[in-house]
């Protein structure tokens, strides 16, 4: 086993960050399907207002604000 030889090949075994949400994937071919699951249905597609993320449904991007921008929770009443 040879390790750190610097193989560009290799990098499709290695975690991926996702381009979209920054999210780390285990490797080349589940990024591929992750982008495909989360970020390729414009119809459902959620840009967050503040950085670089996007999401599948509203509610992911109601969560991402909450949590990464704190934004604070509505409570229903
Ligand atoms: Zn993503
Ligand atoms: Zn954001």
């Amino acid at each position: 086993m040879c390790v750190g030889s610097g193989s560009v090949i290799a990098s499709r075994e290695v975690p991926q960050s996702c381009p979209y949400c920054s999210k780390l994937i285990s490797n080349f071919y589940n990024l591929k399907k992750h982008i495909a699951t989360m970020h390729q249905s414009p119809a459902f597609y959620h840009a967050c207002a503040h950085c670089s993320a996007a999401f599948r449904t509203a509610e992911y991007l109601r969560k991402h604000l909450v949590n990464v921008h704190k934004y604070p929770v509505k409570k229903k009443k």
